[in-house]
């Protein structure tokens, strides 16, 4: 059996990668365990600059990198070579920050010393998805190889040729060969290598269908999960916005990467004293962007990454449409090659339409109007997801109580869109998943906790 890339602006095999047989999976994870028993005890300045040496060939190789997201997923190639960079900051970061994060804890008891120390798990799977094949393995590869964990990655299965890159990257900054490995493999036997004793725990970005399967494999060999999941970020539009700065930032956070982001905004909730200012405006900017082939320079849309994908994301809109939204912009279904989708707007997106309920990983907006904050609000937090969410108003003050105490998700910004950085903290709430990657929150995840107490 092989795993296919596919290029989803040509439709065209790009390449056809054996799978790991049983046998080499087996071997792979028993290295990885001897492994991570010396690389535990590798001093952590040493770590520190594996990561560092890795950040460096990060950007090194971004071009290249680049060229093989755009024909494996899609990514046009300024996006692209920009996550190779943060990959890099993240590796930077970890190199700089990872031996503080992890100092002992000193915690006074009657003890003459009792403290905290932070010891790694061992081997760490990662199963990650498709949509950031840099970023969503680098931040979880930077902080767990740097706690001393060893890592073996189950990537996506369209984007083998990013998941052998990542080796190489990681390998090349000298990294030994046994603590990452990827292992090209489908979804259907990742619960198997879960079930492994070497496996001592498990992360997963992905749908929320992946994570519920992953956490049941996982609570059955009863291992520590960390789960990534969807997300339908709402962004408020107050009546006492900058309806630029909110146009511009829910223009660019609903398109990047062509729309397929966990943290993308999805539903624009917007009070109905702004709104026909607001949707005027928001379809003339969706409008302005260049779709086109990745490998272009000066693309700003690429195709969604699979076709099946894309004809699931117009079946989401067609249903939406039947039941009563209206579109302003886009929502047709490109004829030729390839699994393009335009920039497409929904308004009067209500309860029991997909654009209301379910996540639209594509580049489709769905506006819903509301009379005021308090509705607002309750719109917001009506979804089963809680990953991040975005309010726009001129009062900060305002702004910074509806994030802090109105909003239920993981990262709530006040006039900006939601986006990852490796200071902050990432995760999300309810069907969003649970645990938390980035920051010194992420480097404790797959680490123990030890309490040492000395009498
Ligand atoms: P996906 O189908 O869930 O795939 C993600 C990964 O999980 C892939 O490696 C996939 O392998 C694997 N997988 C799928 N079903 C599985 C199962 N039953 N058991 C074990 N592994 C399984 O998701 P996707 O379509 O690639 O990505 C889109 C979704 O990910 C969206 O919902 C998005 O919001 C979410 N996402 C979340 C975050 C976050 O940080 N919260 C970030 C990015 C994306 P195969 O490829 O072999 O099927």
């Amino acid at each position: 059996m092989a795993l296919q890339s596919i290029n989803p602006a040509t439709d065209q095999l790009v390449a056809e990668h054996p799978e790991t047989t049983p046998d080499e999976v087996t071997r792979i994870l028993r290295a990885a365990r001897a492994a991570s028993g010396s690389w535990r005890r590798t001093a952590p300045p040493e770590r520190a600059a594996s990561l560092r040496r890795a950040g460096a060939l990060l950007r090194a190789r971004k071009d290249e990198l680049a060229r093989m997201m755009a024909v494996e997923m899609g990514k046009p190639l300024a996006q692209g070579r920009a996550e190779a960079e943060k990959c890099a900051w993240v590796c930077d970061y970890y190199a700089e920050e990872g031996a503080g994060f992890l100092a002992p804890e000193t915690i006074p008891t009657d003890a003459s010393r009792s403290y905290a120390a932070f010891e790694p798990l061992g081997v760490v799977l990662a199963v990650m998805p498709w949509n950031f094949p840099l970023w969503q393995v680098f931040r979880f590869a930077a902080p767990a190889l740097m706690a001393g964990n060893a890592g073996l990655l189950k990537h996506a299965s369209n984007v083998s040729g990013c998941a052998l890159a990542i080796e190489r990257v990681l390998h090349d900054a000298g990294i030994p060969p046994a603590v990452f490995r990827s292992l090209l493999v489908g979804s259907g036997r990742v619960a198997s290598i879960i079930e492994a004793p070497e496996v001592a725990a498990v992360t997963l970005t992905g749908s929320t269908p992946a994570g519920r399967s992953v956490a049941r494999a996982a609570g059955a060999a009863l291992k520590k999960t960390v789960l990534e999941l969807g997300g339908s970020d709402p962004y408020l539009v107050l009546e006492d916005a900058d309806l630029e700065l909110a146009v511009e930032s829910c223009v660019a956070s609903r398109l990047i990467n062509g729309g397929q982001s966990c943290i993308a905004a999805k539903r624009f909730i917007v009070v109905e004293a702004v709104r026909t200012r607001f949707e005027v405006l928001f379809v003339e900017k969706m409008r302005s962007k260049r779709m086109g082939d990745p490998l272009e320079e000066g693309v700003d849309l690429g195709p969604q990454a699979r076709r099946d994908l894309r004809d699931e994301l117009h079946g989401q809109v067609e249903r939406s449409v039947a039941r009563g939204a209206r579109v302003l912009l886009g929502a047709l279904l490109p004829a030729g090659k390839g699994a393009f989708y335009p920039p497409s707007v929904l308004t009067d997106v209500a309860p029991g339409m997909p654009a209301y309920d379910e996540e639209l990983f594509g580049p489709v907006a769905a506006i819903i109007g509301v009379p005021d904050e308090a509705e607002a609000v309750r719109v917001a937090n009506d979804s089963p997801f809680g990953l991040g969410a975005a309010v726009f108003t001129r009062d900060l003050a305002r702004g910074e109580r509806i994030a802090r105490d109105e909003l239920a998700a993981g990262s709530c910004f006040v006039n900006a869109f939601v986006k990852s950085d490796p200071r902050l903290p990432f995760g999300g709430i309810r069907e969003s998943g649970y645990g938390r990657e980035l920051s010194r929150f992420g480097i404790r995840e797959f680490v123990n906790v030890k309490t040492i107490y000395v009498k």
